[in-house]
């Protein structure tokens, strides 16, 4: 039987982190602590005993390794920017950072594969493939802060997976540290592999509670030369919606498609202190088309712009210019951080439907709203299916809203499956979503993967209180 307590980090283990990582590297005091006892989840937080900032895989695996040997727990971190608790330590124990290990180890141009450490900032990844004609799409809207070894432990995905998929579609190698201390090479620049089960899947996604990332090679694209964005304001929040599910019906597929409702447009006015286009309007969408050749990517958008203005829009503002681009693209950017200055109690969800039934959901989502009285934003990357959706306490009641967001969430998630979704898409499951679980996969699912966990980690010392009930 796995254990479930632990022991208390103690001095001598202080001592060996310290021979391990070195003493610099080594963070005990309360202050120090205060960075890594949360992550973006409003609210939830938990103490580390201590943090270590590993700066080698070899470091990694001497603290996994004595973190077995005195049955303590550790929660591998990348930058924090989650949003579902993982990388909160909530068992205290130790937080094992990877900051440190940020280096682009190899551009290779010609197997068009990029090697990582997992502390590589996202956006800084993009920018040094774009400088060489190369692609790497997956885009989170976090990707200034956000790390690859997070993005890898949570499966991340952006807008751009309209067209170009998410995290999983890019990894073709992993080095991975085993809870026993274990170092494992999986895949390499290889386009196709076949050889066993496919581990670097099973680690993708897997909240680091299975192995702790520690090199990642990921496949490249060429760079594509032609990139237009439209803005498209709707009074109607239903016909925005409707836009969305007939674009896919019509064989287009833009790069992105992200649906912001008027709210959130506002609340990012204000954040920002800058005016958006039409902003009284009730939803907008952003659409990005890209490709190589400018009389291609012309004509689709010429198709996608009437198929708005069909549906009702007001307008429809092209941009072509990274400039301005780069504004409208900012202001999406800025939604959570928004949300979060308006109500500074939030809670949200991160909900996936066929994209036929996107319109339905959102329909659902205001019924919901209504029935209870409480204002929900949704935003997010309709285009695929997901919408992010922000119920804000605003001025309601500490006590109405301890009631209000279990009973809310419960209607969200029936809703969501009964259409065929489920409850998280890209933010993961961690320690928010844990106790839903149940309702999104069955029994036989559950303890299958519960069993997987044990063969990589018997005595749970690996993120534990992450994902099952
Ligand atoms: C404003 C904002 C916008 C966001 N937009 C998006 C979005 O568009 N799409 C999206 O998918 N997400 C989005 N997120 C969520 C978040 O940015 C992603 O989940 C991201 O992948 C987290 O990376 P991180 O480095 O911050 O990971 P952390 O928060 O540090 O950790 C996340 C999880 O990964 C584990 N982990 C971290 N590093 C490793 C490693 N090397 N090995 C094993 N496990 C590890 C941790 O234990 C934890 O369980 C957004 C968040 C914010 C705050």
């Amino acid at each position: 039987m796995p254990k479930t307590t632990y022991n208390r980090v103690d001095a001598q283990i202080i001592d060996d982190l310290r021979s391990i990582a070195g003493s610099k590297q080594v963070l005990v005091s309360a202050e120090d602590m205060e960075p890594y006892a949360h992550d973006e989840v409003v609210g939830l937080r938990s103490e580390p005993e201590a943090v270590v900032r590993a700066s080698s895989t070899e470091q990694v695996s001497e603290i996994l390794k004595l973190a077995q040997r005195e049955r303590v727990p550790v929660t591998p971190r990348g930058a924090g920017y989650g949003l579902s608790g993982g990388a909160v330590p909530i068992h205290g124990g130790v937080v094992l950072s990877l900051e440190k290990m940020d280096r682009i180890l190899e551009i290779d141009k010609e197997n068009l594969m990029v090697t990582v450490e997992p502390g590589v900032i996202i956006g800084d990844l993009h920018r040094a493939v774009e400088e060489e004609g190369l692609f790497y799409p997956p885009d989170p809207a976090s990707l200034d802060s956000c790390t690859l070894g997070g993005n890898v432990a949570e499966g991340a995905g952006g807008p751009r997976a309209v067209k170009y998929g998410v995290t999983k579609d890019y990894v073709c190698g992993l080095e991975a540290v085993l809870p026993s201390g274990e170092v494992i090479n999986c895949g390499g620049k290889l386009v196709k592999n076949v050889t066993g089960y496919n581990l670097i899947q099973l680690l993708i996604g897997s909240e680091g509670t299975l192995a702790i990332v520690t090199k990642i090679i990921l496949r490249l694209i060429p760079l594509p030369k032609i990139q237009v964005d439209l803005l498209v304001p709707y009074d109607d929040f239903q016909a925005a919606a409707d836009t969305v599910s007939d674009i896919i019906a019509h064989r287009i597929v833009p790069t992105t498609i992200e649906f912001m409702e008027r709210d959130s447009v506002l609340a990012v006015e204000r954040l920002l202190e800058k005016e958006m286009p039409h902003d009284d309007a009730a939803a907008h969408l952003l659409i990005q088309l890209d490709g190589n050749r400018q009389e291609v990517v012309d004509e689709d958008a010429e198709v996608v712009g009437q198929l708005c203005l069909d549906h009702g829009a007001r307008d429809v503002f092209v941009s072509r210019d990274s400039h301005t681009s780069d504004r409208l693209w900012e202001a999406r950017r800025m939604i959570i951080d928004a949300l979060n200055n308006e109500s500074p109690i939030n809670h949200m969800e991160d909900v996936v439907v066929p994209r036929a039934e996107i319109p339905s959901l959102l329909k659902g989502i205001k019924e919901i709203a209504l029935r209870h009285s409480v204002r929900i934003v949704c935003f997010g990357h309709a285009g695929d299916g997901n919408v992010h959706v922000n119920v804000l306490k605003d001025d309601i009641t500490d006590d109405l809203w301890a009631d209000l967001v279990p009973a809310v969430r419960e209607e969200i998630y029936t809703m969501t499956l009964s259409m065929g979704g489920t409850i998280t898409a890209e933010h993961g499951i961690g320690a928010t979503r844990r106790d839903y679980l149940p309702l999104a996969l069955d029994r036989t699912q559950i303890d299958l993967m519960r069993r997987i966990r044990d063969v990589f980690d018997p005595n749970h010392i690996l993120n534990p209180g992450k994902i099952f009930p």
